[in-house]
């Protein structure tokens, strides 16, 4: 697997977007079987099967998306999937679905055994072609226990797992700031000249869990549940750490970077 990462992150970032997306999309992830990937080809190239971690705010769904044009592989998110099931009409409300927007809305944790149901609903996902692009999923030491277990059996290995790390002050202005728009539900970055979505024209609204006492929350519960993954994934010998300062073009010619340091290493 060979990257062509350019020498200068100004000159990534050109590249990136001049790219076109690829075609592959989400609509297996987000409606669940019996939905069909419009790009489930075989490309010969050798699957990314990536898992990005890091602390709220982050920006991992901003990395999977960008990842998502350079690499081709599936941006699959299990918070999105929560929210889409959450707001879909046809969606039946049942009192775990209840009690997990809830939890959501506070900033805490949904549980493994409802979380873990609809990643295994998807397993087709993780087994396409393409490869695939963990974002927010596994969030505890369960989830990515069960996540090893699935891919011993399928016979399909991680070919890293991508640990964004940001300070703590920066996490917090970023959360705080942080709008997503309705419509394509893109997550941006507000101020007074950008109340609407630069990419639709959408609205933007905070989330729930972009509240001051959410953030308190899901800090405290990065820190106790998820944290403990940095551990368990470098005894695995898969942990790239990737520094998510500055633009979010520069951290993706970061992470294509140490992406690219880490298969040279271990071929
Ligand atoms: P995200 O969009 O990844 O920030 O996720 C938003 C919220 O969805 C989280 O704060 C959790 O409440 C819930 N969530 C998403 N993924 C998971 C997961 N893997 N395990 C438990 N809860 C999750």
């Amino acid at each position: 697997m060979i990257l062509a990462v350019p020498a200068s992150p100004d000159l990534f970032a050109a590249r990136l977007y001049m790219k076109s997306p690829e075609a592959n999309d989400r609509i297996a992830w987000n409606q669940g079987p019996p939905a069909d990937c419009s790009d489930s080809e075989e490309s010969g190239k050798p699957p990314w099967r990536l898992v990005l971690m890091g602390p709220p705010g982050a920006g991992k769904g901003t990395q999977a998306e960008l990842l998502h044009q350079y690499l081709g592989a599936c941006h699959l998110s299990t918070g999105d999937l929560l929210r889409s099931a959450a707001s879909h009409p046809n969606c039946v409300q049942s009192p775990a679905m209840k009690a997990a927007q809830d939890l959501m809305s506070h900033g805490g944790l949904v549980p493994d055994s409802i979380v873990w149901d609809m990643v295994r609903e998807r397993s087709a996902c993780l087994r396409c072609p393409g490869g695939f692009l963990l974002d927010g999923f596994p969030r505890t030491v369960g989830q990515a226990e069960a996540l090893t277990a699935l891919m011993r059996e399928e016979k399909l290995p991680l070919t890293a797992v991508v640990n964004y790390e940001l300070p703590l002050p920066e996490i917090i202005s970023r959360l705080s700031s942080r709008r997503t728009c309705r419509d394509c539900q893109s997550v941006q970055h507000f101020s007074a000249e950008n109340e609407i979505c630069n990419h639709c024209g959408g609205s933007l609204y905070q989330r729930d869990d972009d509240h001051p006492e959410a953030i308190a929350v899901r800090l405290k519960v990065y820190q106790r549940e998820t944290a403990p993954l940095i551990e368990y994934y470098e005894r695995f010998g898969l942990l790239v750490p990737v520094d998510a300062t500055s633009s979010a073009a520069h951290v993706c010619a970061r992470t294509v970077a140490a992406l690219q340091h880490r298969l040279q290493t271990i071929a």
